[in-house]
């Protein structure tokens, strides 16, 4: 195994703590810009998880749907907003009681597969991930749900 090193940023946004291998999910979910610079490190060790993934992107701050989004894949992930080197809001993410227009609705008979409308989502069990479609009340686990 190498331990490549990641090189602090001057500005953006930093999440670590992603479970080893989610790393490139949750950078999908991100959709980065042609412009974006982004440092991927994986395998990291880490005292509390054994192994962990950090992203890195030079220059942007992810807006509070971004971070919801990341809560989706990787709950434990903690996002840090760097500007000018320091670390200016660090928080861990958390997955909103109301998720909306983050992901589609799983059910393909769901009307908001149907028609061009925002689907809305109840957190139903935060460990687990587990939410409910408020259209068509059925229950999915957060990783069967594909993100818009
Ligand atoms: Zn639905």
């Amino acid at each position: 195994m190498k331990v490549l090193k990641v090189d602090p940023i001057k500005n953006g946004t930093v999440i670590d703590h992603i479970p080893a291998g989610l790393a490139q999910r949750v950078l999908a979910t991100l959709k980065p810009r042609v412009s974006d610079i982004v440092m991927m490190g994986m395998n990291f060790s880490s005292k509390v998880m054994g192994q962990k993934d950090i992203i890195k992107i030079e220059g942007r701050e992810l807006t509070q749907n971004e971070v919801n989004s990341i809560a989706l894949i990787a709950p434990e992930a903690k996002v840090s907003i760097i500007r000018d080197l320091k670390v200016a809001q660090k928080s861990k993410v958390e997955i909103p009681e109301l998720i909306e227009g983050l992901v589609a609705c799983g059910n393909a008979k769901c009307i908001t597969n149907g028609e061009p409308m925002q689907t809305k989502f109840r957190l139903i069990n935060a460990g687990k991930r587990e939410l409910a479609c408020q259209y068509c009340e059925r229950v999915f686990n957060a990783d069967e749900l594909k993100h818009l």
